[in-house]
């Protein structure tokens, strides 16, 4: 019995076969799935896919990389959404300084510098840098209006982090004890998952912990609390080992958590059983 806490169940690369996708995941013994929402747009699918499946519940918000496509006034959608009981956390918000408008400039000009043209710091780069500072305010500001709208709910909230550690941590730290929060696609070090963990927080691991590269990760599943931890997969990306450079889906859940509980010497059944009860305490199921 596992639970898988983060699939994008709404994307077109399941439009085709959903149903199938949902019996594999019941036939390696996934009994729920979280579908996460990204967008409003997104986050509406995901209620609807809630509505439709019994084991499929939703977690609604707006993703970091796509606050600038965001309208003016996305809590007041969410805030209707939530209404409904399949929706059982806030996200994925957070912070991800993962690709700037100033890194896309940068990576123009390196392909320029290789062409072997002649480089000064131009107009286009430091109208980049100034686009970095909106860009994460703007993310920043759309993750706090998340939190304060999780606070207002009673719900917990689902972090997405990349590149922006300390920032994150930041803005989430007025709301310990307000609200708990789950870093998933946790991919740091095993002393930034106790800052978290100590402050009653959860991380999860994807199909990560099954990547020849992945052995930083492997080892923090395999020291963190068993009962501080829970597994997705992040469909459709992310496919474990053997399906890596796949499209990913939720009966990899299986995978992943026999991967941590080779890395920490247990029997799949005990990771499973701590993993369960760790989401369904996260989530409340109604
Ligand atoms: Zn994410
Ligand atoms: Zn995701």
């Amino acid at each position: 019995m596992l639970i898988e806490t983060h699939a994008h169940l709404d994307y077109p690369d399941f439009a085709n076969d959903l149903e199938d996708v949902l019996r594999r995941a019941t036939d390696a013994g996934i009994t729920r799935i979280i579908t996460i929402g990204t967008s409003v747009e997104s986050s509406r699918r995901a209620v609807d896919l809630a509505e439709k499946y019994p084991n499929v519940f939703a977690v609604i918000g707006v993703h970091p990389t796509y606050v600038e496509k965001a309208g003016e006034d996305v809590m007041t959608p969410l805030r209707e959404l939530a209404q409904n009981p399949r929706v059982v956390a806030i996200g994925e918000t957070g912070l991800d300084y993962h690709y700037l408008p100033s890194a896309k400039v940068a990576k123009e000009k390196q392909v320029q510098v290789l062409a072997g043209a002649l480089r000064t710091e131009t107009d286009e780069e430091i109208e980049a840098q100034i686009h970095d500072g909106a860009y994460k305010s703007k993310q920043a500001s759309l993750f706090q209006q998340q939190l304060d709208l999780a606070v207002e709910l009673g719900l917990n909230v689902v972090i997405h982090q990349r590149d922006a550690w300390d920032d994150t941590l930041e803005i989430v730290r007025p709301y310990t004890d307000k609200l708990r929060a789950v870093f998933h696609c946790f991919g740091g070090s095993l002393e930034q998952a106790n800052e978290v963990l100590d402050r009653d927080h959860l991380v999860s691991f994807t199909g990560i912990v099954t990547f020849k590269n992945g052995a930083a990760v492997r080892e923090v599943a395999a020291q963190v609390p068993l009962w501080k931890f829970m597994v997705e997969t992040d469909c459709p990306y992310l496919a474990p080992v053997p399906f890596r450079g796949k499209r990913c889906e939720p009966a990899h859940t299986r995978i992943v958590a026999e991967a941590v509980a080779t890395a920490r010497g247990l029997p799949l059944e005990e990771v499973a059983e701590a993993t369960t009860e760790t989401a369904e305490k996260f989530f409340r199921f109604k």
